[in-house]
């Protein structure tokens, strides 16, 4: 199974590469969407770049998961 961005609808083969892709693209829709999912993008980032492991993408991936069912064609 594919995940997609729910932003821009690239796909990938793991969510953990979807939440990679948020992450590094981190533009306005991006950013936004995180933030509506009720996660600080920037602390997300913060969490990611000072903390141990993958704890941020992990998080992020999560949501991507459960977001796919709102992606619409
Ligand atoms: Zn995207």
């Amino acid at each position: 199974m594919n995940f997609r961005c729910p932003v821009c609808k690239k796909q990938y083969v793991t969510s953990l590469q979807v939440a990679r892709h948020i992450f590094g693209t981190g533009d306005k829709p991006h950013r936004g969407w995180v933030e509506s999912k009720g996660y600080s993008f920037i602390d997300l980032l913060l969490e990611q770049a000072t903390g141990p492991g993958n704890k941020s993408y992990e998080i992020l991936a999560k949501v991507v998961e459960e977001s796919q069912a709102e992606i619409k064609d």
